[in-house]
Protein backbone atom coordinates (compact mmCIF):
# COMPACT_ATOMS: atom_id res chain seq x y z
CA UNK A 1 0.00 0.00 0.00
CA UNK A 2 1.06 3.38 -0.90
CA UNK A 3 1.58 6.15 1.71
CA UNK A 4 -0.23 8.70 -0.85
CA UNK A 5 -1.99 7.93 -4.17
CA UNK A 6 -2.90 10.39 -6.08
CA UNK A 7 -4.94 9.36 -9.18
CA UNK A 8 -6.09 12.11 -11.44
CA UNK A 9 -5.70 14.83 -9.26
CA UNK A 10 -7.53 18.31 -10.74
CA UNK A 11 -7.20 21.61 -10.10
CA UNK A 12 -9.28 24.20 -11.12
CA UNK A 13 -9.56 27.80 -10.46
CA UNK A 14 -12.72 29.02 -11.99
CA UNK A 15 -12.23 27.96 -16.03
CA UNK A 16 -8.81 27.71 -15.68
CA UNK A 17 -7.32 24.38 -15.00
CA UNK A 18 -3.64 24.33 -13.32
CA UNK A 19 -3.32 20.72 -12.64
CA UNK A 20 -4.07 18.52 -15.11
CA UNK A 21 -4.87 14.59 -14.11
CA UNK A 22 -1.72 14.51 -11.98
CA UNK A 23 -0.90 10.56 -10.59
CA UNK A 24 1.48 9.80 -8.18
CA UNK A 25 2.44 6.94 -5.88
CA UNK A 26 4.37 7.66 -2.90
CA UNK A 27 6.18 4.86 -0.90
CA UNK A 28 6.29 4.43 2.76
CA UNK A 29 9.52 5.95 3.83
CA UNK A 30 9.79 7.42 0.47
CA UNK A 31 11.37 11.26 0.04
CA UNK A 32 9.68 13.03 -3.01
CA UNK A 33 10.53 16.35 -4.22
CA UNK A 34 8.43 18.24 -6.83
CA UNK A 35 10.56 19.97 -8.57
CA UNK A 36 9.70 23.21 -11.27
CA UNK A 37 9.70 26.73 -12.01
CA UNK A 38 7.71 29.44 -10.39
CA UNK A 39 3.60 28.66 -11.64
CA UNK A 40 4.23 24.71 -12.57
CA UNK A 41 1.17 24.12 -9.76
CA UNK A 42 3.89 22.51 -7.21
CA UNK A 43 2.22 24.49 -4.31
CA UNK A 44 -1.07 23.66 -5.25
CA UNK A 45 -0.43 20.14 -5.28
CA UNK A 46 0.98 20.05 -1.83
CA UNK A 47 -1.82 21.99 -0.59
CA UNK A 48 -4.25 19.52 -1.69
CA UNK A 49 -2.32 16.77 -0.04
CA UNK A 50 -2.60 18.81 3.10
CA UNK A 51 -6.21 19.65 2.39
CA UNK A 52 -5.83 23.84 2.19
CA UNK A 53 -7.21 23.37 -0.96
CA UNK A 54 -10.41 21.39 -2.67
CA UNK A 55 -9.54 19.03 -5.17
CA UNK A 56 -11.69 19.60 -8.55
CA UNK A 57 -11.30 16.19 -9.26
CA UNK A 58 -9.62 12.47 -8.89
CA UNK A 59 -9.05 10.46 -5.92
CA UNK A 60 -6.51 11.32 -3.30
CA UNK A 61 -5.35 8.58 -0.58
CA UNK A 62 -2.85 9.02 2.31
CA UNK A 63 -2.09 6.09 4.52
CA UNK A 64 -5.30 4.01 2.43
CA UNK A 65 -7.72 6.15 3.24
CA UNK A 66 -9.68 8.50 0.95
CA UNK A 67 -8.83 11.88 1.98
CA UNK A 68 -10.67 14.19 -0.52
CA UNK A 69 -12.74 15.53 1.88
CA UNK A 70 -11.17 15.37 5.31
CA UNK A 71 -9.92 18.20 7.36
CA UNK A 72 -6.62 18.96 7.06
CA UNK A 73 -6.27 17.92 11.03
CA UNK A 74 -7.62 14.43 10.60
CA UNK A 75 -5.08 13.72 7.54
CA UNK A 76 -2.14 12.43 9.66
CA UNK A 77 0.03 15.01 7.68
CA UNK A 78 2.32 17.94 9.00
CA UNK A 79 3.45 20.97 6.61
CA UNK A 80 6.07 23.15 7.17
CA UNK A 81 5.48 26.51 5.10
CA UNK A 82 8.47 29.12 3.40
CA UNK A 83 7.52 31.75 6.04
CA UNK A 84 7.45 29.52 9.10
CA UNK A 85 3.82 30.47 9.96
CA UNK A 86 4.56 30.56 13.70
CA UNK A 87 2.40 32.57 15.98
CA UNK A 88 4.65 35.95 16.81
CA UNK A 89 2.48 36.05 20.06
CA UNK A 90 3.58 32.96 21.88
CA UNK A 91 6.92 31.35 23.23
CA UNK A 92 8.77 28.99 20.92
CA UNK A 93 7.87 26.35 23.38
CA UNK A 94 3.94 27.26 23.42
CA UNK A 95 4.34 27.48 19.19
CA UNK A 96 5.88 23.73 19.33
CA UNK A 97 2.92 22.70 21.45
CA UNK A 98 -0.21 24.30 19.94
CA UNK A 99 -0.78 20.94 17.77
CA UNK A 100 -1.12 18.88 20.77
CA UNK A 101 -2.76 20.89 23.47
CA UNK A 102 -5.62 21.62 20.75
CA UNK A 103 -6.03 17.70 20.37
CA UNK A 104 -6.25 17.99 25.00
CA UNK A 105 -3.18 15.52 24.73
CA UNK A 106 -2.10 15.28 28.67
CA UNK A 107 0.23 18.17 29.80
CA UNK A 108 3.08 15.78 31.24
CA UNK A 109 3.44 14.20 27.68
CA UNK A 110 3.11 17.41 25.75
CA UNK A 111 6.28 18.02 28.06
CA UNK A 112 8.22 15.08 27.60
CA UNK A 113 7.21 15.24 23.36
CA UNK A 114 8.71 19.07 23.46
CA UNK A 115 11.83 17.70 25.12
CA UNK A 116 12.25 14.87 22.83
CA UNK A 117 11.91 17.27 19.72
CA UNK A 118 13.86 20.27 21.11
CA UNK A 119 16.59 17.81 21.85
CA UNK A 120 16.44 16.36 18.57
CA UNK A 121 16.95 20.29 16.91
CA UNK A 122 18.43 21.96 19.47
CA UNK A 123 16.04 24.40 20.48
CA UNK A 124 16.27 23.43 24.38
CA UNK A 125 17.54 26.87 24.87
CA UNK A 126 15.12 28.89 22.99
CA UNK A 127 11.87 27.39 24.36
CA UNK A 128 10.93 30.57 26.58
CA UNK A 129 11.62 32.95 23.55
CA UNK A 130 9.37 34.56 21.08
CA UNK A 131 9.86 33.88 17.48
CA UNK A 132 11.20 36.99 16.48
CA UNK A 133 13.76 37.16 18.70
CA UNK A 134 15.16 33.82 16.55
CA UNK A 135 17.61 34.14 13.71
CA UNK A 136 15.25 32.64 10.30
CA UNK A 137 17.07 29.23 10.72
CA UNK A 138 15.97 28.61 14.13
CA UNK A 139 12.43 29.73 13.10
CA UNK A 140 12.21 27.44 10.53
CA UNK A 141 13.48 24.63 13.37
CA UNK A 142 10.35 25.54 15.39
CA UNK A 143 8.11 25.10 12.58
CA UNK A 144 9.60 22.03 11.73
CA UNK A 145 9.48 20.86 15.86
CA UNK A 146 5.85 21.53 15.74
CA UNK A 147 5.14 19.38 12.44
CA UNK A 148 7.37 16.71 14.41
CA UNK A 149 5.99 16.71 17.75
CA UNK A 150 2.13 15.52 16.19
CA UNK A 151 3.99 12.38 14.76
CA UNK A 152 2.27 12.72 11.27
CA UNK A 153 2.58 9.93 8.76
CA UNK A 154 3.59 12.29 6.50
CA UNK A 155 5.71 15.43 6.05
CA UNK A 156 4.90 18.37 3.76
CA UNK A 157 7.56 20.70 3.15
CA UNK A 158 6.74 23.70 0.96
CA UNK A 159 9.76 25.88 -0.52
CA UNK A 160 11.38 24.98 3.35
CA UNK A 161 14.82 27.12 2.55
CA UNK A 162 13.73 29.67 0.50
CA UNK A 163 14.36 32.51 3.36
CA UNK A 164 16.60 31.56 4.10
CA UNK A 165 20.41 32.80 3.30
CA UNK A 166 23.06 30.38 1.04
CA UNK A 167 24.93 29.43 4.69
CA UNK A 168 21.51 28.56 6.37
CA UNK A 169 19.82 27.06 3.63
CA UNK A 170 23.01 24.33 3.33
CA UNK A 171 22.81 23.80 6.63
CA UNK A 172 19.30 22.82 7.22
CA UNK A 173 19.00 21.04 3.88
CA UNK A 174 21.34 18.85 5.81
CA UNK A 175 19.53 19.00 8.64
CA UNK A 176 16.33 17.69 7.09
CA UNK A 177 17.90 15.07 5.26
CA UNK A 178 19.34 13.89 8.32
CA UNK A 179 15.66 13.99 9.91
CA UNK A 180 14.46 12.14 7.26
CA UNK A 181 17.84 9.29 8.19
CA UNK A 182 16.19 9.54 11.56
CA UNK A 183 12.45 9.25 11.39
CA UNK A 184 12.14 7.95 7.92
CA UNK A 185 8.54 9.59 7.79
CA UNK A 186 7.00 10.32 3.86
CA UNK A 187 8.15 13.61 3.11
CA UNK A 188 6.79 15.44 -0.07
CA UNK A 189 8.91 18.02 -0.03
CA UNK A 190 8.48 21.64 -2.97
CA UNK A 191 11.10 23.38 -4.43
CA UNK A 192 12.42 25.10 -6.97
CA UNK A 193 15.81 24.66 -6.47
CA UNK A 194 17.79 21.74 -8.51
CA UNK A 195 20.27 21.08 -6.08
CA UNK A 196 18.23 20.82 -3.04
CA UNK A 197 16.14 18.32 -5.21
CA UNK A 198 19.24 16.34 -6.32
CA UNK A 199 20.54 16.25 -2.91
CA UNK A 200 16.96 15.62 -0.66
CA UNK A 201 15.34 13.30 -2.93
CA UNK A 202 14.82 9.30 -3.44
CA UNK A 203 12.58 10.80 -6.17
CA UNK A 204 12.00 13.62 -8.26
CA UNK A 205 8.81 14.58 -10.04
CA UNK A 206 9.48 17.56 -12.54
CA UNK A 207 6.04 19.20 -13.09
CA UNK A 208 5.53 22.18 -16.10
CA UNK A 209 2.82 23.71 -16.46
CA UNK A 210 0.49 21.87 -14.07
CA UNK A 211 1.82 18.57 -15.61
CA UNK A 212 4.10 15.65 -14.69
CA UNK A 213 6.95 15.64 -17.01
CA UNK A 214 9.31 13.52 -15.62
CA UNK A 215 9.24 11.44 -12.43
CA UNK A 216 12.83 9.24 -11.59
CA UNK A 217 15.35 9.64 -9.05
CA UNK A 218 17.63 12.62 -9.30
CA UNK A 219 20.21 10.36 -11.14
CA UNK A 220 17.55 9.72 -13.98
CA UNK A 221 16.46 13.23 -14.10
CA UNK A 222 19.78 14.71 -13.96
CA UNK A 223 22.55 12.23 -15.62
CA UNK A 224 21.03 11.54 -18.69
CA UNK A 225 23.12 10.44 -21.80
P1 LIG B 1 4.19 26.84 -7.95
O1 LIG B 1 4.01 26.39 -6.55
O2 LIG B 1 4.80 25.79 -8.83
O3 LIG B 1 4.91 28.14 -8.05
P2 LIG B 1 1.35 27.27 -7.86
O4 LIG B 1 0.83 25.95 -7.48
O5 LIG B 1 1.47 28.31 -6.80
O6 LIG B 1 2.76 27.09 -8.60
O7 LIG B 1 0.45 27.87 -9.03
C1 LIG B 1 0.07 27.09 -10.14
C2 LIG B 1 -0.81 27.94 -11.04
O8 LIG B 1 -2.05 28.19 -10.39
C3 LIG B 1 -0.24 29.29 -11.37
O9 LIG B 1 -0.52 29.55 -12.72
C4 LIG B 1 -0.96 30.23 -10.46
O10 LIG B 1 -1.06 31.49 -11.05
C5 LIG B 1 -2.31 29.57 -10.33
N1 LIG B 1 -2.97 29.88 -9.04
C6 LIG B 1 -2.50 29.59 -7.81
N2 LIG B 1 -3.35 29.98 -6.86
C7 LIG B 1 -4.41 30.53 -7.51
C8 LIG B 1 -5.64 31.12 -7.10
N3 LIG B 1 -5.95 31.21 -5.78
N4 LIG B 1 -6.47 31.57 -8.04
C9 LIG B 1 -6.18 31.46 -9.35
N5 LIG B 1 -5.05 30.91 -9.81
C10 LIG B 1 -4.16 30.45 -8.91
P1 LIG C 1 -2.49 22.37 12.85
O1 LIG C 1 -1.94 22.36 14.24
O2 LIG C 1 -3.60 21.40 12.63
O3 LIG C 1 -1.41 22.29 11.80
P2 LIG C 1 -2.48 25.16 12.99
O4 LIG C 1 -3.05 25.68 14.21
O5 LIG C 1 -0.99 25.00 12.94
O6 LIG C 1 -3.16 23.77 12.64
O7 LIG C 1 -3.02 26.09 11.82
C1 LIG C 1 -2.88 25.75 10.45
C2 LIG C 1 -1.79 26.61 9.82
O8 LIG C 1 -2.19 27.98 9.69
C3 LIG C 1 -0.58 26.60 10.73
O9 LIG C 1 0.38 25.64 10.29
C4 LIG C 1 -0.06 27.97 10.69
O10 LIG C 1 1.06 28.00 9.85
C5 LIG C 1 -1.12 28.83 10.07
N1 LIG C 1 -1.56 29.83 11.05
C6 LIG C 1 -2.68 29.78 11.78
N2 LIG C 1 -2.81 30.85 12.55
C7 LIG C 1 -1.73 31.61 12.34
C8 LIG C 1 -1.26 32.86 12.87
N3 LIG C 1 -1.95 33.56 13.78
N4 LIG C 1 -0.11 33.33 12.43
C9 LIG C 1 0.59 32.66 11.51
N5 LIG C 1 0.20 31.50 10.98
C10 LIG C 1 -0.94 30.97 11.39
Amino acid sequence: MSAIRCHHLIKRYGETQVVHAFDLDVADNEFVVFLGPSGCGKSTILRMLAGLEDISGGDLHIGGQRVNDLPPQERGIAMVFQNYALYPHMTVRDNIAFGLKRLKVPKAEIDSRIKEVSDTLGLERYLQRKPTELSGGQQQRVAIARAMIKTPKVFLFDEPLSNLDAKLRNHMRIEIAKLHQTLKTTTVYVTHDQHEAMTLADRIVLLRDGRIEQVGTPQEIFERP
